[in-house]
């Protein structure tokens, strides 16, 4: 799939942002896009130049984890995404932004 790196001069796949300051309905279409992209991946922003790196069913951003209680919108924050890991750390490094993985979804690859 995407682990040859024959393959990275490759056009870079797209990536795509979602935050409430850019979209209204951002919350519900990053949702969906999870959903529909169980494989892919995204960052979230934390700090201004800080990611993390999570898997797109990362149960860390599911409405039900405790974090959310009363949250209305996970989207307050901008979410990375993209069905290709290497195109979100190319997205961070062409941003000089640091990129931690999140622990929990990591663990099992
Ligand atoms: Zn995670």
């Amino acid at each position: 799939m995407e682990n040859s790196s024959a393959f990275q001069q490759l056009p870079t796949p797209d990536v795509t942002v979602f935050h409430d300051k850019l979209k209204g309905d951002a919350h519900d279409v990053f949702q969906r896009w999870r959903k529909q992209n169980p494989g892919g991946f995204f960052l979230n922003q934390t700090t201004e130049s800080k990611f993390r790196f999570h898997l797109s069913k990362c149960y860390h951003l599911d409405p039900s984890f405790e974090e959310f209680d009363g949250v209305v919108s996970v989207t307050s924050k901008p979410k990375i995404c993209s069905a290709d890991k290497q195109a979100l750390k190319e997205w961070a490094s062409k941003r000089e932004a640091e990129v931690v993985d999140c622990d929990c979804c990591q663990k099992e690859q």
